[in-house]
């Protein structure tokens, strides 16, 4: 009916926690937003980007066509092109990078197309550079990199330790439920080297550690509560193995030293540690500030240790969880979009190759792993991105754009122009999340269903239709051969256990989804993980005594300050949607450098005037922004812009574990800007 307005169910695009939403139609365009009160996650409560979902889908910048170099076409002519293109190019010299963004359906598209049209397992998603550490890290202790706990159960936690996770800015929802733990009396201590909003308004104790030096204050902790007699003998016994190993290799850390390395006083080492093993149910959240070192994965396995050591897991409230950044930085994982992961995290190698033969009709599936993010960007010569942007995302933006121009073709499917977009040889043009059907899988293995609310604009299309729309001018229809989301669906379903028993009818049942693993259709979903037993092969938690090293560049006479990198609340990844957004934007229009004030002093650098900042990498002009909520020495600037992108300056070297960047340390030189 004409001028009738309707309020659509979907949810928040941007960060993990998902919340609820009502998108206001009328006339077939959306025109405003309600938060969803009924929504048991968000409980009708909406962040500043959660309140402005709605306007960037109308924006005049969203791409409509095809494009080929620049030059509007058909989706014929560009598919046609693609096609000759991704023929030509051998296995090992094609890649392809996934999103975080897109759908369940979409990243098993992509990650199919990789290795059925394509014979490689050369395909990556964005979570490289967030949560490869976790894969690492959490594996090998308790048998998988997830979250364990349900958000929602998070609250009931009564000592919470965030680590590297700036959790009010980056995850307000889940942040809520922080703040109401805290309430109901919990402990919050918080690991970072700045004083954020997080430190200011939740932390009972704040480690304001050096850049870097995470593993050396994680093992002071194990080391104290084992002193102090504080592990858990019984949770130990029953469920662990490696104690005797760890405590031996605890047993001569130097706690004054490490008082020195991380400059935190061991009094509050001493109260944390305390604090955790005495709680009742403690529970660990932890980010990129772990995770985007060297030394990632070992951060990670200390953190694991933590909690076996004191039996903080698998109950509802507890354990070592993973917040990856994405509304689908889970979903794309469990779809199979990493080099060494077909779907549902079954290893790469010839035994699964050919269950996934036999799953997909199909011979020679490839059997050895591929190659990593960067490598992909560094050694391939043709590459298909999808909703990734590496321009703003990727360490030494400089290296990046020269390996992107070096390429023999470029194709970029977003729904915007992105800095990486635009030195693509084709351009295609995506809907967003809710211009099309499909599922996705939130910060705690949620899985929940997104229906389509409104037509995409001009000749925009679901990410999974032009994927299949490419393998089908290859030759491939009868292996891509969809309908529909539900279709591929059908397909996840039976190639992934964890999805078994969830199907549409189910979702489209539930307002709040169904928590994978989840193995038939009467099952009721697992919120909490390992409540009985690891996913290791024997079942049990494996402490891994891992040591302090330091970052990969240290300061120096040329480069005497640490620059360290992250996100603010205005603004999510690299910006494409959101410096898109005006009431998000005006809020922050631009790159800045938090600097202490003495620092800032003795450079002569005014609040709000320019400095220059230069690494081996690069170098950069940016406002500055003189603070005390940051150590003498340090200094940090949010990475979401194009102009005073943070990455000319940050440094690639990597985790030999998992190829994490180290984005989180790098050596600088500042001067002020005449
Ligand atoms: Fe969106 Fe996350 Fe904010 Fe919720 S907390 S409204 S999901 S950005």
């Amino acid at each position: 009916m004409k001028d009738e307005i309707t309020y659509q169910p979907t949810v928040c695009p941007y960060c993990t926690s998902c919340c609820g939403v009502y998108l206001v139609v009328k006339n077939g365009r959306i025109i405003g937003q309600e938060p969803m009160k009924s929504y048991p996650i968000n409980e009708g409560k909406l962040c500043i980007k959660g309140n402005n979902t709605y306007k960037l889908l109308s924006h005049s910048e969203r791409l409509t066509e095809p494009l080929i170099k620049g030059r509007k076409v058909s989706w014929e002519k560009a598919l046609k092109l693609i096609a000759e293109k991704f023929e030509g190019v051998s296995s090992e010299d094609f890649g392809i990078l996934g999103s975080g963004k897109t759908s369940n359906e979409e990243g098993y598209v992509l990650q199919k197309f990789a290795r059925v049209v394509m014979s490689t397992n050369n395909v990556e998603y964005c979570a490289r550079f967030c949560h490869s550490a976790t894969v690492a890290g959490l594996g090998p202790a308790v048998g998988g990199g997830v979250m364990q706990t349900s958000q929602m159960h998070i609250d009931q936690a009564d000592c919470i330790f965030l680590a590297g996770v700036n959790i009010q800015e980056n995850f307000p929802g889940i942040s809520r439920r922080v703040h109401r733990a805290k309430n109901n009396s919990a402990k919050v201590i918080v690991l970072d080297p700045r004083i954020t909003g997080t430190v200011k308004n939740l932390a009972d104790i704040h480690l304001q550690l050096k850049p870097g030096t995470d593993a050396a204050l994680i093992n002071a902790m194990i080391k104290i509560i084992i002193d102090g007699e504080l592990e858990n003998k019984e949770f130990i016994k029953a469920r662990t193995e490696g104690y005797e190993e760890l405590k031996a290799f605890v047993s001569s850390i130097d706690l004054e030293e490490v008082q020195k390395v991380t400059s935190v006083p061991l009094d509050k080492i001493r109260a944390s540690a305390t604090a955790f093993a005495k709680a009742t149910k403690g529970c660990i959240l932890y980010d990129e500030g772990i995770t985007q070192h060297i030394t990632g994965s070992d951060n990670v396995k200390l953190l694991a240790n933590l909690v076996l050591l004191t039996g903080h897991i698998g109950k509802p409230g507890t354990g070592v969880n993973p917040m990856r950044g994405q509304i689908s930085g889970e979903g794309s994982g469990d779809m199979g979009c990493v080099n060494v992961f077909y779907p549902g995290f079954k290893r790469v190698n010839k035994e699964t190759a050919e269950h996934f033969q036999k799953l997909w009709g199909v011979e020679n599936l490839p059997s050895k792993p591929g190659k990593t993010f960067m490598d992909i960007i560094n050694t391939c010569k043709t590459v298909y991105m999808v909703g990734v942007n590496p321009m703003i995302s990727a360490p030494d933006s400089n290296n990046v754009r020269k390996s992107l121009e070096g390429l023999d073709f470029l194709v970029v499917e977003d729904i915007f122009m992105t800095e990486t977009a635009e030195l693509a040889d084709v351009v295609l043009p995506a809907a967003t999340w809710v211009e099309r059907e499909g599922t996705h899988t939130g910060i705690d293995r949620r899985v929940y269903k997104i229906n389509k609310v409104v037509e995409p604009p001009g000749q925009a299309k679901p990410d999974w239709w032009i994927t299949m729309n490419i393998a089908k001018q290859m030759g491939f229809s009868d292996k891509f051969n969809y309908n529909s989301s539900k279709d591929i669906f059908e397909e996840i379903r039976r190639c992934i256990p964890q999805y078994a028993g969830i199907s549409y009818e189910r979702l489209d049942k539930t307002i709040s989804g169904i928590h994978w693993p989840c193995p038939s259709e009467d099952h009721p979903g697992t919120p909490t993980m390992f409540t009985q037993k690891f996913n290791t092969p024997d079942g049990k938690g494996h402490f891994q005594p891992v040591g302090y090293k330091q970052p990969a560049e240290l300061t120096d006479r040329e480069y005497p300050y640490t620059l360290t990198t992250g996100r603010v609340i205005f603004h999510y990844h690299t910006g494409t949607m959101t410096r898109r957004t005006n009431s998000l934007n005006d809020e922050l229009p631009e790159a800045f450098i938090q600097i202490h004030p003495e620092d800032a002093r003795e450079l002569k650098i005014s609040n709000g005037k320019k400095a220059i900042l230069k690494s081996r990498r690069g170098q950069l002009e940016i406002k500055t922004r003189i603070s005390p909520d940051i150590t003498r020495g340090v200094v940090f600037i949010p990475f979401h812009f194009s102009k005073a992108n943070a990455n000319v300056l940050t440094n690639p070297a990597f985790d030999p574990a998992c190829k994490m960047p180290e984005f989180k340390v790098c050596a600088v030189s500042i001067e002020k800007a005449d």
